[in-house]
């Protein structure tokens, strides 16, 4: 049976959206992502971000203000760290964006690549991403968007027209466990899913593969059978667990869960491809 749509409302801590119609927050620009959609991309990192997944690979991400640091510092000494401050997060307009974009254009021309806007949450910060949407547009730069979905529908809605691949993460369906897990409910970001897959709109799902809690038989089938309901061409990307953020947890003198956990063996990884698989779903591993 077709899933059928019903706009769920969603409370958002919108602190940061007030005063940035032109300006916006981030965190970082990536040249040459390999993994963040089709092509070579130029990643750019919002900062900010709803959710609280405590697997975060980007932990810097999360606050929706520029934050004045203390961090570990094991550049100079690779056996000792020293505390040294750190500004995480600055302000740019989308012309400055656009100036870093515009170096990897020779890039997207060669490999079908773009920009992909990454966080933290894009979607956080509605206007100042229409903003840098509508300038990718006018300069034929394809455009992707990495999210969590969890937004009020109208900003969706306002983004018609300007993406041209969500990567979008569905971590659980389970909707107790998706608000231990993350803070907040998947009410909205599996409606607005419905909403994407029922516009024609091209969305890969994109699921982080944590040992134990999403990565479990249940929640994959429970995934492949939502998307399959949705009758789209959507796809599904599987991300293995791994410990890259490890670093980032130290430097950023952050607990660290992680380390306890080990990535999925790849007679597992088979497994819960066929998931996806047996239903006609086209998975892929890895971003
Ligand atoms: S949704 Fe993504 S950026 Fe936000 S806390 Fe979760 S993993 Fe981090």
């Amino acid at each position: 049976m077709r899933f059928k749509f019903i706009p769920i409302p969603v409370r958002i801590n919108d602190q940061i959206i007030a005063d940035r119609i032109i300006n916006g927050l981030i965190f970082d620009i990536k040249h040459f992502a390999l993994h963040d959609g089709p092509g070579i991309r130029t990643t750019v990192f919002f900062k900010g971000c709803p959710l609280n997944c405590w697997w975060c690979q980007n932990p810097e991400s999360r606050g929706s203000e520029i934050e004045e640091l203390t961090i570990n510092d094991s550049s100079r000494n690779r056996n000792a760290s020293i505390s040294v401050p750190e500004t995480v997060g600055r302000m740019v307009s989308v012309s400055g964006i656009m100036e870093e974009v515009e170096k990897d254009r020779i890039f997207y021309d060669q490999s079908g690549g773009g920009i992909t806007i990454s966080g933290g949450e894009p979607l956080l910060q509605p206007d100042f991403l229409i903003e840098l949407l509508t300038a990718c547009r006018k300069e034929e730069i394809t455009t992707a968007i990495d999210t969590s979905g969890f937004a009020e529908i109208e900003i969706l809605e306002r983004l018609f027209g300007l993406v041209d691949y969500y990567l979008y993460d569905l971590k659980l369906m389970d909707e107790d466990l998706h608000r231990k897990n993350t803070g907040v409910s998947n009410q909205s970001i599996i409606h607005n899913l419905a909403w994407l897959a029922a516009e024609g709109e091209k969305v890969i799902v994109r699921v982080p593969l944590i040992p134990d809690i999403t990565d479990t038989k249940e929640n994959l089938k429970a995934i492949a059978h939502f998307v399959k309901s949705l009758e789209s061409d959507i796809t599904v990307d599987l991300l293995p667990f791994n410990l890259l953020a490890k670093d980032k947890f130290h430097r950023f003198k952050l607990p660290n869960k992680l380390m306890k956990m080990q990535t999925q063996a790849p007679e597992q990884i088979d497994r819960m491809v066929d998931y996806f698989q047996t239903l006609g779903i086209p998975v892929t591993i890895g971003g």
